[in-house]
This record gives structure tokens, sequence and C-alpha cells, in this order.
């Protein structure tokens, strides 16, 4: 079967029903079928839907951004780093790959500053109210370069 594009509106929740994330107000979301440009549990769901579907998708987290991972948190010396410039909720990129998760700063003692590398919905499981809003095959252009071209990015 051809690749396809698929746009779709989004509401995104937690189980707790708190929002997240809404397309609402902006251009849908399109994506590559099969490139992963979205988590593989929504995908998943979304490839069974037609034009004007409108579904409920729940994503566990381990299908989502994946579960916490104590490994991605660590403790480093508070001297490490400048006095007195440091905050809960800042975060660092590590190295020099933009790619990289960024680390947030979760905690600070007198002595230790904890950095937490888990992506922020690690560990959340997802509600995603979806409605796809067109579905077209994928340029040749588009298979090429693995990703869609609709939207604003352009590489
Ligand atoms: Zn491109």
């Amino acid at each position: 079967m051809a690749q396809r594009v698929v746009s779709f509106h989004y509401t995104l929740t937690n189980s707790q029903g708190e929002q997240l994330d809404s397309s609402a107000g902006h251009e849908p979301l399109s994506y590559l079928e099969g490139v992963g440009q979205i988590i593989p549990g929504l995908e998943k769901e979304i490839e069974k839907l037609q034009v004007k579907d409108k579904k409920k998708i729940n994503v566990p987290a381990a299908e989502a951004y994946g579960l916490r991972e104590e490994k991605y948190i660590v403790s480093v010396p508070r001297d490490k780093f400048p006095a007195g410039d440091i905050h809960v909720g800042d975060q660092f990129q590590p190295g020099e790959d933009p790619n990289a998760h960024p680390f947030t700063v979760t905690e600070i003692t007198s002595s230790h500053v904890t950095l937490d590398a888990n992506h922020p919905l690690a560990g959340v499981d997802l509600v995603f109210d979806v409605e796809v809003v067109n579905i077209r095959e994928a340029t040749a252009e588009e298979i090429k370069h693995g990703h869609t071209h609709d939207g604003h990015e352009h590489h």
C-alpha cells in the first residue's frame, strides 16, 4: 500500500482529564505513515480511521513517551553549578546534540542538584481526542525525505 500523509486535529489530556496540548485554533498535525513521526500507540489507531472520523484513543505511557527511568535521573554536586544561578524547572541541553533530551532540574539541596532527563510526558498515560481531517498519498519527495511537507518545517 502506498504510504500516506494523514492530517488530524487532536486534544491531548492525561488520564485525570487535564488538558496538556491541543491543535484547536492551529493547523492540524500531519504525519507521514510508518516513519515514527508520531508516537506508535497513536499512529496504530489513527491508521484505522477515515476522513471525518473522530475517536478517543488511550495510549499507555509505554506506547507514548515511555516509562520514567531512574537511570535518567542524576544527582550532581551543587558546586558544579554557578552559585545562586540555578532553579527548579531550569533546563540544560547536554552536550552538542540538539536532539538529546534536555535535563530538567527537579531538586536543589545545599550539596546536590538533581537532574532528570526523562521526557516530561514519560510515565504519563495519554488520552487523545482525534478527528481525521485529511488523508492523501505521500509524494515521492516526502517518502525520500522521510517526513511530510505539510506544516511549517521543511528541510
Ligand atoms: Zn523534506
